[in-house]
């Protein structure tokens, strides 16, 4: 028997290193009319590196002290700022004290108990919330100017250092913009949760003029309701915890695999096995020609 298009173009998608989770999914990516693209680990390669350690001349710490504090908070996260932090912290041979009453908050930061103390690591305008004069804002500021994303660390509620991370957009991430704009008419959307000035800099590499940027998990799926709203039918790829919602929420969501956390690819309707951008024009179009032989 010859094997129905949708599920041939599944086979298919299976080849081009995409998991569509079921027929109905396959036959959806067709009439997706606009995209919403995360930034960390989608649009970038997901494996951000530590550029910047700077602990404040009022902390006392050293930029060992400082980084060891900060590698201990994130050591239980799976977020890609966390994994930054472990590794600059393992290439200088710190070691890494275990912690207790360890908290994360998505799209904002983590919180724990390193030897008595308590640690927050996370988004300087989230931490800092009201306190905008310190000199932690003035050096993160500095540092998302040549488009880091600034790391805020906390001990007992008082800012000690900010860590620069930088990631790299991914090599094809424009070609495949402009693959999604030729599919659906539109340039996609960039959203993320981190700071504007960042954000801007990497669209614009990417060649997307829509950026929605310090966007908080439920911000994402506002964004993608809005697009709702204005009658498209919206695809939303996404890595992160904080993309979970907006995957799950959205017509359709793909997952990108490799770094992606397991609540993503559980939320997402297909998962990007093959690590590659292009996998999701070439998709999109796989089940716009299933769906012409189907009708
Ligand atoms: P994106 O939307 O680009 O994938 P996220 O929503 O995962 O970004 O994170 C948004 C922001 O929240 C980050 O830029 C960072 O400031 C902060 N953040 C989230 N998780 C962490 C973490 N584990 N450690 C430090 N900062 C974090
Ligand atoms: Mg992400």
């Amino acid at each position: 028997a010859t094997m129905p298009p949708l599920l041939s173009a599944i086979a298919n998608a299976g080849r081009h290193g995409v998991l569509v989770k079921s027929a109905v999914v396959m036959e959806q990516l067709g009439q997706v009319d606009a995209v919403a693209l995360d930034k960390t680990g989608t649009l970038t390669e997901g494996t951000p590196r530590v550029t910047d350690v700077r602990p404040l001349d009022s902390s006392g710490l050293d930029e060992d002290a400082l980084l060891r504090y900060a590698a201990a908070a994130e050591h239980p996260s799976e977020h890609p700022l966390a994994r930054a932090i472990v590794d600059a912290a393992r290439t200088r041979n710190l070691d890494i004290p275990l912690v207790e009453d360890f908290t994360s908050a998505p799209g904002i930061g983590v919180t724990a108990t390193v030897e008595g103390s308590a640690v927050a690591v996370g988004s300087p305008a989230r931490l800092t919330d009201g306190r905008a004069g310190h000199p932690a804002a003035s050096v993160a500021a500095r540092l998302e100017d040549e488009g880091r994303t600034a790391v805020l660390v906390e001990v007992e509620g008082a800012p000690v250092g900010v860590l620069g991370v930088a990631d790299r957009l991914r090599e094809e991430a424009a070609a495949a913009v402009t693959a999604l704009k030729g599919l659906t008419g539109r340039a996609p959307v960039l959203v993320t949760g981190d700071n504007p000035r960042a954000a801007a800099r990497l669209a614009s590499e990417a060649k997307i003029t829509d950026v929605r940027a310090g966007l908080l998990p439920q911000d994402k799926v506002t964004v993608m309701r809005e697009l709702e709203q204005a009658g498209r039918r919206v695809l939303v790829v996404g890595d992160g915890v904080n993309d979970a919602p907006a995957l799950a929420a959205a017509h359709t969501g793909i997952a990108m695999g490799r770094a992606g956390s397991d609540l993503a690819l559980q939320s997402a309707d297909a998962v990007v096995v093959r690590d590659e951008l292009a996998t999701i024009p070439a998709v999109v179009a796989l089940s716009r020609r299933a769906r012409r032989l189907v009708v």
